[in-house]
């Protein structure tokens, strides 16, 4: 990840580290309520990661649950 594409979150910009960390690839794609996404590469799975999510703390709970399901595809 690019300096700067930091998640304004901080609970989420967390998760998006420790996701970045397990092998997942998290990619900067903004449009009108993402700011990106998560995919795990070798089974193609993605998980959305909006801006402005109801709750940061959800948000963050979600991709931790990718973060885990997805830990032993790389
Ligand atoms: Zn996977």
């Amino acid at each position: 990840m690019a300096p700067g594409d930091k998640h304004q979150k901080k609970d989420v910009e967390a998760a998006l580290k420790r996701a970045e960390k397990a092998g997942l690839k998290v990619t900067r794609k903004q449009n009108r309520h993402n700011w990106g996404f998560i995919l795990c590469c070798p089974c193609d799975a993605d998980i959305a990661v909006y801006c402005t999510p109801r709750s940061a703390g959800d948000l963050a709970r979600d991709i931790d649950r990718f973060t885990r399901r997805h830990t032993n595809c790389a």
